[in-house]
């Protein structure tokens, strides 16, 4: 029996279409706490991220970014679901995404809409350009715990 290929349309699941169409929380913070960038540059994918952590709580985040749909909407997504959360929870759903995207484990409830990009762990190119805004939000939750963010 042949193994059939993966398919495309795993990849573009209707909720990435959704939120590269229309970003959730894209644009910038006024007074942001932190700010972190990275780019993906075997696909060309930017992502910029304002962060407003106040007592170990991400109270507002905001993006801004080009790229391809898949590090879009994983950016958008991300945004929605780490919002309102402690820096502990928003670390924890970082690792699940990791754990699906890299390792192939089933999407945890945690994660919620974020199990659309679940096909993409079957790209492994594109793997990166899904993970991009979680390693730029990690940099930006890594600044916030460390002792001069604390002095601020
Ligand atoms: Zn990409």
């Amino acid at each position: 029996m042949a193994i059939a290929e993966p398919q495309f349309d795993d990849l573009y699941r209707e909720v990435i279409i959704d939120h590269f169409r229309k970003p959730r929380n894209r644009g910038t913070l006024p007074a942001p706490s932190q700010h972190a960038e990275g780019m993906n540059p075997v696909c060309g994918d930017e992502i910029a991220l304002d962060l407003d952590v106040s007592g170990g709580t991400i109270a507002a985040l905001a993006f801004t970014g080009q790229g391809c749909s898949i590090s879009q909407s994983s950016a958008s997504m991300m945004t929605q679901q780490v919002r309102g959360r402690s820096i502990v929870e928003a670390e924890r759903i970082a690792d699940l995404v990791s754990a699906m995207l890299v390792d192939g484990a089933e999407p945890s409830a945690e994660i919620g809409d974020l199990e659309a990009l679940q096909g993409v762990a079957k790209f492994p190119v594109r793997v990166k350009c899904a993970l991009l805004a979680w390693k730029v939000l990690r940099e930006g939750l890594d600044q916030a715990k460390s002792p001069a963010a604390a002095a601020l």
